[in-house]
């Protein structure tokens, strides 16, 4: 068994293991026609309860062949141009690079002493990040595990620098079409049920400035104290920029903590032709950006930034064991000072491979490519009498639904594009997403795809125009 372990011994076994892993991946990517085969849970539950973990394989190719029936076979593939469903990219080939490298190092992100270089490039990946948004010279930040956790660490950050300790007071203001990570955070933290204070978007789900500012005022009215306002910069449904310089003028007036979700926007930062679309983000008190999203990085690779390093320390604690205070004065770079984790994995050497390989160029030319195609695919939209879409895509997203002339009543459209959503996943032809908008059932493509043309969209467009006529069809006929 200890021929498992990765060491100075076994470094012939890990080459040809890994090599073998590879290889079947290269090979699945390469045949895969589809984005995924349709298969249903009830078909593959079976095949993975058979296997009795207590009765190993003994044996790499054996268990990378069971891996082929349990999970290779059937995976949703995001590298697959007509994968157009949530926030999951394609990812660079330095990214996969820089995984392998760092999960056979294994070093541990929390301390100098488990990291060392780790560390050190971790801070200048953060530090370029701080200079790309332009938060100035305290800037500072730490990695995580995605957006969710940036977003609940800036709060927790926010919620300390509060004007007040009575936690039922406090109020986050966000949009309507924010991520619900900041009601789980808010809940996290302790907050009153009420707390999450929704303001109205505007027609281009943008959050209503006007609405903020009554908001705002009638706060200090009711003697609540808003310890943030939580800005997107790239909502998950529509990817709309709510008005990041309005927004921070009224937090500036109001002394309002201005924490920007860019999880999926961060592309931007990369943009060599729409970075001006997030003007406004240098004022934010705090930044998430999730390079697993728009900077097509593997899952996980997040991070949180503050525009003032010193707020960092509501994350403090000190352990004799770890991470001794002394150390703060011998000036020793423990990252677990300023993360909400201890263990913590190098997810910062993907990027750092990036930039060292492609530079950020490379990923903003990716970035802007996808933009153009939703452009693109939205003026196909709006020229095509089946569909109704909405909000012109300030990122890469369509949100849109089959409106088929003859049938009037909503309802009865709610479901046909719920069906042709679900049958165009059980078909495996394509994966769309799905959303509200006003109360009804639309669609959504989340185009993170270079490889994806104007030709895929249209013929994505079709199945799904084939699919709801056939509900609508079969379900006229059942009527009559
Ligand atoms: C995806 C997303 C999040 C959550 O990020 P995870 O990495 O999935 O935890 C937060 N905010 C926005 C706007 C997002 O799109």
């Amino acid at each position: 068994m200890r021929s498992h372990l990765l060491n100075d011994t076994t470094a012939e076994h890990y080459r040809r293991s890994v090599t073998e892993g590879v290889e079947r991946v290269a090979a699945k990517l390469a045949t895969t026609e589809r984005p995924f085969t349709g298969v249903t849970v009830d078909a593959l539950a079976p095949v993975i309860e058979r296997i009795d973990l207590d009765r190993p394989l003994h044996d790499t190719t054996a268990a990378l062949d069971e891996l082929e029936d349990v999970y290779l076979r059937d995976a949703v593939y995001f590298h697959h141009p007509r994968y157009l469903a949530h926030l999951n990219c394609p990812v660079v080939i330095p990214a996969v690079l820089g995984e392998a490298v760092l999960s056979a190092v294994n070093s541990s992100l929390d301390t100098w002493d488990q990291s060392a270089g780790g560390t050190l490039i971790e801070r200048k990946l953060i530090d370029w990040t701080a200079a790309r948004i332009g938060l100035g010279a305290a800037a500072d930040g730490v990695f995580t595990s995605g957006g969710t956790q940036s977003n609940l660490q800036a709060l927790l950050l926010a919620r300390e620098e509060a004007k007040t300790r009575d936690l039922a007071a406090l109020r986050i203001l966000t949009s309507e079409v924010s991520h619900f990570s900041v009601q789980k955070s808010a809940k996290l933290l302790g907050l009153g049920p009420d707390a999450v204070v929704s303001i109205p978007v505007d027609h281009d789900q943008r959050m209503q400035t006007v609405a903020l500012a009554r908001e705002l005022a009638r706060c200090a009215e009711d003697g609540q104290v808003p310890m943030a306002v939580v800005a997107t910069a790239g909502s998950t449904d529509f990817g709309s920029i709510d008005p990041l310089p309005e927004i921070a003028e009224l937090c500036a007036q109001y002394g309002v903590w201005m924490h920007v979700d860019a999880a999926y926007g961060c592309g931007l930062l990369a943009s060599l032709k729409h970075r001006d679309r997030i003007d406004g983000i240098e004022h934010a008190d705090s930044v998430t950006v999730d390079y697993h999203k728009s900077f097509f990085q593997p899952v996980s690779s997040s991070a949180v930034l503050v525009r003032d390093a010193a707020t960092l320390r509501h994350a403090t604690y000190h352990a004799e064991y770890l991470n001794p205070r002394r150390m703060v004065t011998e000036r020793i770079p423990n990252q677990v000072d300023k993360s909400l984790q201890t263990t913590r994995r190098f997810d910062a050497l993907k990027l750092w491979m990036t930039l060292r390989v492609m530079g950020a160029d490379g990923i903003g030319r990716l970035f802007d490519e996808v933009c153009d195609l939703a452009r693109d695919g939205w003026r196909l939209l709006a020229a095509d009498p089946r569909f109704d879409v909405v909000v012109e895509p300030s990122l890469s997203t369509l949100v849109f639904r089959y409106v088929p002339a003859a049938v009037t009543d909503p309802a009865s459209i709610d479901r046909a594009n719920l069906y042709a959503r679900k049958a165009l996943f059980a078909s495996g032809d394509a994966v769309v997403a799905g959303t509200k908008v006003a109360g009804r059932h639309y669609l959504k493509f989340t185009l993170l795809n270079p490889e994806t043309t104007t030709a895929d969209i249209t013929a994505v467009l079709d199945l799904i125009a084939g699919h709801a006529e056939q509900y609508l069809g079969e379900s006229l006929e059942r009527a009559s």
